[in-house]
Parts: structure tokens; sequence; C-alpha cells
């Protein structure tokens, strides 16, 4: 393989709806953006691959994957790359890597989507400024990324914040949709659980849209004034889709300060949670970005 000008670099933000993928010089320049529908393992690499074919024709110098899980991340692993069970129907026992080699000896790397989501913020979004921040995402589900010094948060694998317990909202009687644990914060919070609660989806919630938000900015509020008092972030990024909804973030805000109540110093002061918790500074674009960041660092020598 040969480069007459920059190498190319390839990632793949996995999700269990669509792959986007992307083909670029640096988390600030791309080449070519795309993505295609998930459907089985085998077919969906093949798009893959044949988008990264179309768009870097001489070959990439590395790959990135941030991938839905449940999914084994650790590199020392014997089955790094590989998909745990998940109702996921076809990719359960599928792994990235032996996928990718089939087409080209690139060298690959494998993350989670929410850590690839922080990585991405970190290298070019809303926290290129600091090295300690939790990334969470709400959405399908509600997942963090723990970012410590630069480097996500590992250890007996990786966090789960999605699933602590929270208060229950006064008037809530949504039982929750947890399949574990019912109403934990993913079960009260997230996109589905928002969807069963009101019978309709998040962007048409209509005359529920009032009590909606107080809702939600009551579980989240109360998770984010809890993970700052557990891991002290420097700043918290809100991603996912539903952290879009109107007016959400800045009542997610006053949520978390009543319940911080003056306890953590720095942010005693009403406003200083404009500039804590903070939607991504990159849109829906910090997981790709993370993607191409971590394709970047195990580059292939030249
Ligand atoms: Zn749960």
């Amino acid at each position: 393989m040969s480069f007459d000008t920059a190498p190319l670099f390839g990632a793949i933000e996995a999700g269990g709806t669509k792959f986007v993928c992307a083909v670029g010089t640096s988390t600030r320049e791309y080449v070519a953006i795309g993505s295609i529908a998930t459907g089985k393992p085998a077919e969906t690499m093949q798009s893959v691959m044949e988008f990264f074919a179309e768009h870097a024709p001489d070959g990439l110098a590395g790959i990135g994957v941030g991938a839905f899980g449940p999914i084994d991340i650790d590199p020392l692993s014997r089955t790094y790359g590989t998909m745990l069970p998940t109702p996921k129907a076809h990719w359960g026992g599928f792994n990235y890597l032996e996928a990718i080699a089939e087409y080209t000896d690139a060298p690959v790397a494998i993350d989670t989507d929410v850590n690839m989501a922080a990585r991405g913020e970190l290298a070019a979004g809303a926290a290129t400024d600091l090295s300690t921040f939790l990334y969470l995402t709400v959405g399908t589900g509600v997942g963090g990324g723990m970012v410590v010094d630069g480097r996500p948060l590992i250890g007996a694998g990786h966090p789960e914040m999605g699933h602590v317990t929270v208060p229950r909202a006064p008037g809530d009687t949504f039982p929750g949709g947890c399949p574990f644990h019912t109403d934990c914060l993913e079960g009260m919070a997230s996109g589905p659980a928002i969807e069963h609660r009101w019978g309709r989806p998040g962007g048409l919630l209509g005359e529920f849209q009032t009590r909606a938000t107080e809702f939600e900015a009551w579980y989240l509020g109360i998770a984010l004034a809890d993970f700052t008092l557990t891991l002290a972030p420097q700043r918290i990024i809100l991603g996912g889709g539903v952290s879009r909804m109107d007016g959400l973030i800045h009542r997610v805000r006053d949520r978390m300060h009543r319940q911080l109540n003056g306890y953590v110093h720095a942010l005693a002061e009403r406003n200083t949670l404009d500039t804590f918790v903070v939607l991504p500074g990159l849109g829906d674009r910090s997981g790709i970005t993370g993607a191409l960041d971590l394709a970047k660092s195990v580059r292939k020598a030249t």
C-alpha cells in the first residue's frame, strides 16, 4: 500500500438500525460519509467494505469501529470485537475483526458506540479543552461513557450508567420498560419509555409535551447530579435523540441544580450549569468522528 497524499482512515458507527461509515484524513476532514441500513452481518459488512473500496481505492491506513453492544472491547481478550448475546437477531457471536479481515489487512480497533461518541467530542467537539468528562446518550437506550484523563473508564467491563436506580417522578404511573430492572433510568427515560408512557413517539407528543419534558428532566437531572457526585466530571455532554427534545436541556439543568442544592461548590450558582451540561459539539457526528480518531490511533506504519 502506498499513499501519494495524506493517508485515509475508515470509520464505522455500527448501530442496530443503521451503520454510518466515513472515510477521512483527520477528525475534521471527511472525504465521504454515508449510511447503510443494518441487515444481517455478512451483507451489512459487505456494503460497508464496498463503501470503503469506492472512497479509498488505494486502501485504508486504519479502521475504527464504534459498535452497539453488548460487545467485548478488551483488546487482550480472546473474543475481542465479538458481539455478546443480543436481542438483535443474527448479531450475537458476530466478530467485527474477523469480518473486516476478509476484505483488508488494515489494522482495526473497536470500542462501544458511547465511548466512541465521547472520543469524538474529546477530539473535535465540546470537550477539546478538558480531559475528564461524561458523555451520556439518551436515545433508544441510555448509556454513559466516562472519560478520565483522556481515556474511557473501563474496569470490569464498561460502565452501565443507564441502569442506575432513580426515584419516581411525582405523578408518573408508567411502570418502566427495562427488562432487567423495570424502572431504572433507562426504563423510565429512554426514547421507547417516552413512547410507551404517552402512547406516541417523542417527536409527536402534542398536549403531553410539557409533562413529558418535566418527567424526562426529573430523571435525567437527578441521574446527572448522582453521576457528578460520584465521578466528578469537568463537564457533561448530553447526546442522543431524546436530549434534543425542545427545552429539555434547560429543564435538566434546573432539576440538577435543585438536586445538588449548592453542595458542589463550583455548581452552586444555577448559571454555572449552562456550561456544565451541554449538547454535543459535533451534533450527530460525535460517534463517527470518534471512530475516525480511533482509526488514526491504530494506523499502520507506512
Ligand atoms: Zn435497567
